[in-house]
């Protein structure tokens, strides 16, 4: 277990100082597959560096199975590190690239002979055991990389985006062999990525930064269906926003007034409770139908129909102002239901909307 508490780290001095983190703190849990998401610049890398012993924090504490962490240098740390670009040796086998850390921890021949192999059979590189690293693909460098920071046994493997150098499909299939990666190993995974497609498709649980902050903990489900605050809706996929008047709030549950008129209850994010004054209901376009005219919660004008593939979206500039998008799926035989230019109404379940403090 990772117990980082209150950790706050400023780079440079007086008035040039900048806060990277600003009073962090998060617990970790054994065998956890965990995502730092957030934008350029938020923090994850300087966390992550944090825990690897990189970086010494400005204050707070680092605690890992209960060990303060923050007196040993990185090597003493049980913690290994898988960089961006991979950091291999070109001019060593993809198999001498694996041992080279136990080398250095001065393990037995035999057991780095046995770890290797092992390692090779775990990320199935088994029979590129003798090529030059330099001599392989980008997949197959980031499966030695891996190997070769899983082969010490760490108990902590920190990966700062790891598959971002890799193509679309490629990077598909090592979401799922990193998950595998880590089930098969127990080891206690802390991801870094601002991709939130990626860290929804493999996290246990998500630590949404931004600003040198963590702004919500969750599990994926969570993070999506209850934001707590709009920046937390806004950057994991795509969400309406709407003005609306808080009538009354009690128990996670709020009722809510929209600018159409229309009274709903919907689900209120924590600290949104109350009654009184502007909040923001945030809709997901997949949560919400495109109906006929003079039916719906919101009237409004369809602008623009998009139809790609798997499904349509519906853009709709409300007559309340603003605009809301609907996604629908597609279904074999199913008509369009309207055309650009035609008056329509936009329906939501209740409780499918989430309620933010402004
Ligand atoms: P990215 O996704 O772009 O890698 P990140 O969330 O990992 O971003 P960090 O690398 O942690 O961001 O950087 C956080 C902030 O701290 C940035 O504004 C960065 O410029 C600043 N920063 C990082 N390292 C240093 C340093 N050594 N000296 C001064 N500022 C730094």
């Amino acid at each position: 277990m990772i117990e980082i508490a209150n950790v706050s780290k400023v780079f440079g001095e007086g008035q040039a100082g900048f806060t990277a983190l600003d009073d962090v703190s998060v617990t970790i849990q054994p065998n956890e597959f965990f995502t730092l998401l957030g934008p350029s610049g938020c923090g994850k890398t300087t966390l992550l560096r944090t825990i690897a012993g990189f970086h010494d924090p400005t204050s707070g504490s680092l605690l890992l199975d209960g060990e303060d962490l923050l007196p040993k240098p990185p090597h003493q740390r049980p913690v290994n590190t898988v960089f961006q670009n991979y950091a291999l040796f070109p001019h060593m086998t993809v198999a001498e690239n694996i041992a080279f850390g136990l080398e250095m921890l001065k393990r037995s021949r035999a057991e780095i002979r046995s770890t290797v192999g092992e390692m090779l059979e775990l990320v199935q590189m088994t029979p590129m055991a003798d090529r030059k690293t330099g001599q392989i693909s980008g997949g197959q460098q980031q499966r030695v990389a891996l190997a070769r920071a899983l082969a010490p046994r760490p108990r902590v493997l920190l990966l700062d985006e790891p598959l971002s150098a890799l193509d679309f499909k490629l990077r598909k299939d090592m979401q799922l062999e990193l998950k595998r990666l880590q089930h098969e190993t127990g080891i206690t995974f802390v991801f870094v990525t601002h991709d939130q497609e990626e860290a929804l498709a493999m996290s246990d649980r998500i630590a949404v930064m931004n600003a040198g902050t963590i702004r919500q903990i969750g599990s994926p489900r969570e993070i999506y269906d209850q934001p707590a605050e709009r920046f937390v809706a806004d950057f994991i996929g795509d969400t309406n926003f709407l003005q609306a008047d808080l009538l009354s709030a009690k128990g996670g549950a709020a009722s809510i007034r929209l600018g159409s008129g229309a009274e709903i209850t919907a689900r209120a994010a924590p600290g949104s409770g109350g009654a009184g004054g502007r909040v923001t209901l945030a809709v997901r376009p997949e949560h919400a139908v495109i109906n006929g005219a003079d039916s719906g919660l919101l009237p409004g004008s369809l602008r623009q129909v998009v139809y790609f593939g798997t499904g349509t979206q519906y853009h709709v500039d409300l007559d309340c102002g603003g605009s809301f998008v609907v996604r629908e799926q597609n279904q074999p035989g199913r008509e369009q239901p309207c055309q650009a230019g035609d008056r329509v109404g936009i329906a939501f379940a209740p409780g499918c909307g989430q309620v933010l403090r402004d």
